[in-house]
């Protein structure tokens, strides 16, 4: 039984164990399938770039990174596709296996929070975690074309702004609404 091994894995074995010393690496990582929000996804037709720098600290490595992806999803109001660039960046400390996470010692940006404490495994580091919010905590919930995006009349699917102004109740009577579709049909047959 082979476990597929995760793209985001990366070794440090180049990387003397010697406080100070520093590694610079440009990484295309395929994106996972279904890798973002249930509406907002990253495109997984292209590559993650990842422009890496490790630094050797006395617990273990620190991890500074700049991320580019492609978000994509539909617009939540006019379901017209909707592209994202991403650009982000990350800092994180992967301690050594032997070294324990401590407080007391003085290596470790203070930026980093108690809760940053991710493990090496043997010589890699895992960036996924990392990775993974530095492009989707950032995300919308619920992408939008426009932050002004004015959606579709419910009634006949239309977007309001290629609607006439007066396009509204009465446009749709109820009991009537058998004809929304023809109407809109004979609107593309006009438009050809
Ligand atoms: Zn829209
Ligand atoms: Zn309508």
């Amino acid at each position: 039984m082979s476990i597929k091994k995760s793209p985001f894995l990366f070794n440090c074995a180049d990387l003397p164990r010697r406080a100070g010393e520093m590694r610079e690496f440009e990484l295309n990582i395929d994106a996972p399938e279904d890798f973002g929000l249930p509406l907002f996804k990253i495109d997984p037709t292209r590559p993650i770039e990842i422009d890496l720098t490790i630094s050797a600290v006395s617990e273990g490595v620190l991890a500074t990174a700049e991320v580019r992806a492609t978000a994509h999803g539909e617009c939540t109001r006019c379901l017209e596709p909707v592209e994202e660039d991403i650009d982000q960046s990350f800092t994180e400390l992967f301690y050594y296996q032997a070294s324990r996470p401590s407080r007391s010692k003085s290596s470790v940006p203070e930026e980093l929070g108690e809760d940053d404490s991710l493990m090496m495994e043997g010589d890699e580091i895992d960036l996924e975690l990392p990775v993974r919010d530095a492009l989707i905590l950032n995300l919308p919930l619920n992408p939008l074309c426009r932050p002004d995006c004015l959606g579709l009349c419910p009634d006949c699917g239309v977007k309001w702004e290629e609607l006439p102004d007066d396009h509204g109740e009465s446009a749709h009577p109820k009991g009537d609404i058998r004809w929304a579709g023809l109407e809109k049909l004979q609107k593309e047959l006009e438009e050809k």
